[in-house]
């Protein structure tokens, strides 16, 4: 890799920043409007323990469905390649928080990222933990080394109040006998699991493991197996983008995951994990500007895994 990663990180920021992009806010969720469209911040760690970043890079953001990567880390630990009966890893091809598939394929999601897969692995987690709200937080503080990183109440209360498309999916999904516990407590923790707020910084660290062979960055702990790390790195890179994972692949060529906060994480094993926020989303519901950004660095440069 190009060892001025920092010029051409910088150079990418200053390019993408005056441009000016049509992108809108996720609405949907109430509380998500009341962030200033026009900040913007990118983020790179790299494995051999370098980083630098850009903007507002260390300003908190809801990182939504970035959360998705983290909660299935933790379900393949509990239930290892059995998840794969109750969760496929096949892209959608249709919205991110569609039904339409769920009747044809009997309750089981197409993968883990689209919402209906997400809110299987929440009921997986209460199954297998205690507490799945404090567990899967205990978990996250302790694979990013932040002890002080915390659910947003406003988010998940916005999001509460106003998910009604969650609601059926999960319901959904139960009449077809694939959430084993009760919708309502697993709908709670999947909209509190989607509140979790990190900067840039902190999610370039945090999913520095993925990059790293399923070791943490820091102190070299396990968190899952390099096998399962793989695996996970491929999901991303097939499904990680709703309906536009393809069009991420060809255009910038990282595993990598959005959330309709604004975020994207895209990482090169052995390599680096980079994490950009713009919150303008494009109408994929990908940052408009987080994607030019991934792609301008990865067209100059040799950063694409391609
Ligand atoms: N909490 C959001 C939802 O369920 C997550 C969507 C996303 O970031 O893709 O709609």
């Amino acid at each position: 890799m190009n060892s001025d990663y920092t010029q051409i990180i910088e150079n990418a920021y200053k390019f993408v920043k005056p441009i000016k992009d049509h992108g809108k806010l996720a609405t949907y969720i109430p509380e998500l409007a009341n962030v200033n469209p026009d900040k913007f911040g990118v983020h790179i760690t790299k494995i051999d323990g370098n980083n630098f970043g850009i903007g507002d890079h260390l300003e908190k953001f809801s990182i939504q469905s970035i959360a998705k990567v983290l909660s299935l880390s933790l379900a393949v630990k509990f239930l290892g390649e059995r998840i794969w009966t109750r969760i496929d890893v096949e892209p959608s091809g249709t919205k991110f928080d569609s039904l339409l598939l769920l009747e044809t394929y009997k309750g089981i999601p197409r993968n883990p990222f689209i919402n209906s897969g997400a809110i299987v692995i929440c009921d997986i987690l209460i199954t297998h933990l205690e507490n799945a709200r404090e567990e899967f937080l205990e978990f996250v503080r302790d694979l990013s080394d932040i002890p002080d990183l915390n659910y947003s109440d406003d988010i998940a209360d916005s999001e509460k109040a106003t998910g009604y498309r969650n609601v059926a999916l999960c319901n959904f999904i139960k009449s077809l006998d694939n959430i084993k516990n009760d919708p309502a407590e697993v709908l709670d923790f999947y909209f509190d699991m989607c509140s979790l707020e990190m900067n840039c910084e902190q999610v370039s660290r945090s999913f520095s493991f993925l990059a790293n062979g399923g070791r943490k960055l820091s102190d070299g702990k396990r968190i899952i197996t390099s096998s399962q790390a793989k695996r996970i790195n491929a999901l991303m890179l097939t499904c990680g983008f709703y309906d536009e994972s393809g069009e991420f692949a060809f255009k910038v060529g990282l595993p990598g995951k959005s959330g309709v906060g604004g975020g994207i994480v895209a990482l090169y094993p052995n390599n680096f994990t980079i994490a950009v926020w713009s919150p303008k989303l494009n109408p994929n519901g990908n940052s408009f500007k987080g994607m030019k950004l991934l792609e301008t660095v990865t067209t100059h440069s040799e950063m694409s895994i391609f």
